[in-house]
């Protein structure tokens, strides 16, 4: 039988109102991007307490990422991993991946206080650069871990100063020429879990205070670009008129009800560009960017064709167009016993749970390429994320913990059997 831990709801507080100071001063909200100061700040105020409050072994690896480690009984076993991230995106919230990282260093030293030794061993980490980095690039430190980051990216990617993403790595102290040295092997990680704010409006809606992450939508991203023809908007009748906005409007339009045929799927056109956007010249040429997300391939598929049949039917009306569409992130099913083992710990300690996907992409979404992995939810005041006003309750943040110290227990039974 698993002890149950003696949660600190007033130092889960002091750690999170500590790493909100951590913000860019000319920014609004909370702002503590990748490679910044306040980044570095909140990096070396985690790492201090993992050390001194949970006497874990502190390294950065050649990435960048944060971990601290808890050596287990049985040294020989693949290790259990609580991770997150300690970056905001600008004018973020003071939750999002935070929550998730102090979420991992409160169990820690809960086990470290009341003396507990896990048979594997435990590592918390939080991950350099989950969101979109000033480099261009998110999800960095995870893609890194798993085998999914090239040297060659590092080197291309630059800021707007132009310096590269592999030269900011070795100023901040990491070795990106030894990137293969942060790959964790399958097999190496017994089990990663996750807890993060829900950053929609499930949970808060219907007052549920867990949710249990059955997988994560796969995002593609799309272009679209429309060309037709420039000219005066006195002058020219409007039978006569190649005008790029109008079928762009339209097809904005009709992308919005393809998303809507289906279970679960949102489409979002959130870029737009009229060129050359004067109010007297005819549009010529617009150009959209879209975010399609899905847990199900076929829908995905098959509102790409959708969207497909509508350009080619603006095509007929003697505008030109191109339709390019890319996989952003791939689609992640969590496998089914490790849904289950955060349900049993939720029944047994009687706390309401719903089992439902996230639509937003994270650190899991890699690992669970190389271990079986989950998730909790937490909720989101007002489904609201990604802004100043995002907000959990104290409360709900301690359940998910004492949840994912449930599940991270149970699983270190059942997995070194
Ligand atoms: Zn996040």
């Amino acid at each position: 039988m698993s002890v149950p831990l003696q949660i600190s709801r007033k130092r889960i507080k002091r750690d999170i109102e500590t790493l909100a100071v951590f913000t860019d001063p000319n920014e609004q909200g909370f702002t503590r991007l990748s490679f910044s100061k306040e980044y570095r700040d909140a990096v070396d105020y985690v790492a201090g307490k993992m050390a001194a409050e949970a006497e874990l072994e502190v390294r950065i690896d050649e990435i960048g990422n944060l971990i601290g480690r808890k050596p287990g009984i049985n040294e020989n076993l693949p290790c259990l991993m609580i991770g997150s991230h300690l970056d905001t995106v600008k004018a973020g919230g003071k939750y999002d991946g935070i929550a998730g990282v102090i979420a991992g260093l409160e169990i820690a030293r809960c086990l470290y206080d009341q003396k507990i030794c896990l048979k594997h061993p435990l590592e918390i980490v939080g991950f350099l650069a989950e969101e979109p980095s000033p480099f261009g690039k998110s999800t960095i430190g995870s893609r890194a871990m798993t085998g999914k980051l090239e040297l060659e990216t590092l080197k291309k990617a630059t800021n707007q100063q132009g310096k590269s993403l592999y030269q900011a790595l070795k100023e901040a102290g990491g070795n990106p020429d030894k990137l293969e040295k942060v790959i964790r092997k399958p097999g190496s990680i017994a089990s990663y879990w996750e807890l993060h704010i829900e950053q929609g409006p499930v949970l808060d809606q219907q007052k549920i205070p867990i949710g249990v992450v059955s997988g994560i939508a796969a995002i593609v991203r799309a272009e679209i670009t429309i060309v037709g023809e420039s000219n005066h908007a006195g002058t020219t009748p409007m039978a006569q008129r190649k005008d790029a906005l109008t079928a762009g409007a339209s097809l904005v339009t009709a992308i919005d009800s393809i998303a809507r045929e289906y279970d679960r799927m949102v489409i979002t056109v959130g870029e737009f560009e009229i060129d050359p956007n004067f109010s007297n010249i005819i549009p010529g040429k617009v150009k959209m960017g879209l975010d399609l997300r899905s847990l199900d391939e076929d829908d995905l598929a098959s509102a790409i064709q959708a969207i497909q049949d509508v350009t080619d039917g603006i095509k007929t009306n003697g505008l030109g167009i191109t339709f390019n569409h890319w996989r952003s992130s791939p689609r992640v099913v969590f496998p089914r016993e490790m849904t289950i083992t955060a349900e049993k710990v939720c029944k047994k300690m009687n706390i309401p749970y719903l089992v439902f996907p996230s639509g937003a992409g994270h650190d899991a979404s890699y690992l669970s390429e190389i271990a079986p992995s989950g998730m909790i939810f937490i909720p989101s005041k007002g489904g609201l994320s990604h802004c100043p006003q995002e907000h959990s309750d104290l409360s709900d943040i301690v359940k998910g913990v004492e949840v994912l110290s449930g599940v991270i227990q149970k699983l270190d039974s059942e997995l070194s059997l």
